[in-house]
């Protein structure tokens, strides 16, 4: 998964990902290229279709929120072979030519390979055409969306993970509005007995900490576990802990969307509003993004969550909801969010298993070699030294993380 700038522009007015990243280390840029004949760039291997696109002659690049959003969504893989070993390139699925259609129903992330059978024209053979592309595209995005969340909740599973805080009434309304019939739920009949909810799975009000005495602490616990493994089967998470770089994150996410961020927050007491609800400023701040959240201590799943894991600084793994997104005017971006659910750090979390695979493949590598050349659609406002220092903890954490990252590889 690249995230140069060049690679991406160039991958934008369709380059293969391996020529644009060969390009970029041969120190190509987008504006240098410009500057080529065109029998230059076909001698440098861009195809014929590219070549026009590249020298601004040709149809205009996709648009950055839709490349981006296309490439995320079928993490960087070939949507017919899903090989990581081959490059891709992004392909109109009806041509440009016809559709002047950008739009991301009409995008297909494809390798090499397939992208010439896609393109291919001997009629009798099996070729891909627009509608098996389709068929193979949304297969894939399915089998993606679900991806995520599936390793958020297997990671819980595991007997260190656990669920510290729940927002109650949210995860409820998520549960209700995506049809989860909640008196179903495991848990729901101890938590009814427990008196922790009613007949209808409401939770009973309360003021004050809500997890108190053994029985109905354990039994409310499981109902809102089961509830969120519910809702979070039907919803589409995306887990963005990595990708906490406002280079593309502010393209990759868009109000409403329901994200997952691992890693150090920071807690700070907010002055009481006269409900009875003891109010918690939650905050993530790295490179220049910041992740923001206000919640209720007391609905903290035990005394150990409330006095111990919800204070100061702690490594922890947030399901949120975004409200907004706002650029500071200085190069910030500034993420608000209602948090739905608090969890322990999950090592697996962090090196998402998929990102994985784009390391083996090369695709993820040492990306901010050479960010003084960025030109194109992709340079806008970005500092280097963040980009520096995130390129060169990735290349750390790879040569570090080589035997887990290959268990990973097995297990994918
Ligand atoms: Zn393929
Ligand atoms: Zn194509």
């Amino acid at each position: 998964m690249t995230r140069n700038r060049v690679e991406l522009a160039l991958i934008a007015r369709g380059v293969d990902s391996a020529l644009a990243e060969k390009l970029r280390k041969e120190k190509w840029t987008l504006a240098k290229l410009q500057t080529q004949a065109p029998e230059k760039l076909l001698e440098l291997g861009i195809g014929e279709v590219a070549v026009p696109v590249i020298l601004g002659s040709g149809r205009p690049p996709i648009p950055p929120e839709h490349f981006i959003r296309t490439l995320y969504d079928n993490r960087w893989l070939c949507c017919v072979c899903r090989d990581a070993s081959r490059p891709i390139i992004v392909h109109h699925i009806k041509p440009w030519a016809e559709s002047r259609d950008h739009s991301q129903a009409n995008l297909a992330v494809l390798c090499s390979i397939h992208h010439g059978e896609a393109h291919s024209t001997h009629a009798l053979e099996l070729t891909l055409t627009p509608d098996r592309l389709k068929a193979a595209k949304a297969t894939w995005e399915q089998e993606v969306s679900r991806l995520d969340p599936l390793a958020i909740l297997q990671a819980t599973q595991l007997i260190s993970c656990q669920w510290w805080y729940f927002n109650h009434l949210r995860v409820f309304e998520i549960a209700e509005d995506l049809g989860v019939n909640v008196s179903e739920l495991e848990g729901f009949q101890d938590a009814l007995l427990t008196g922790a909810c009613d007949a209808q799975g409401h939770l009973r009000p309360r003021k004050g900490p809500l997890y108190v005495g053994y029985a109905l602490s354990h039994a409310l616990k499981r109902y809102m576990s089961s509830m969120l493994e519910a809702a979070m089967g039907h919803a589409s998470v995306r887990n963005i802990s990595d990708d906490l770089d406002r280079g593309t994150l502010d393209r990759l996410i868009i109000e409403g969307d329901l994200v997952f961020v691992q890693g150090l927050y920071s807690f700070t007491n907010l002055a009481p509003d006269g409900s009875g609800a003891d109010l918690v400023r939650g905050r993530r701040r790295v490179n220049k993004v910041e992740v923001t959240f206000v919640f209720d201590r007391n609905e903290g799943t035990s005394g150990s969550a409330r006095y111990e894991w919800l204070l100061r600084t702690r490594a922890l793994g947030c399901l949120l909801r975004v409200n907004g997104l706002r650029k500071d005017g200085k190069g910030g971006l500034r993420i608000e969010a209602t948090v739905l659910a608090i969890r322990s750090a999950n090592q697996e979390l962090k090196l998402r298993s998929y990102e994985a695979r784009l390391q083996k493949s090369g695709l993820l590598g040492d990306e901010y070699e050479d960010e003084e050349f960025d030109v194109g659609d992709y340079d806008d406002d970005v500092s280097n030294e963040w980009g520096e220092r995130s390129g060169t903890f990735r290349r750390r954490l790879f040569l570090k993380g080589q035997g887990i990252w290959r268990k990973l590889i097995a297990r994918f």
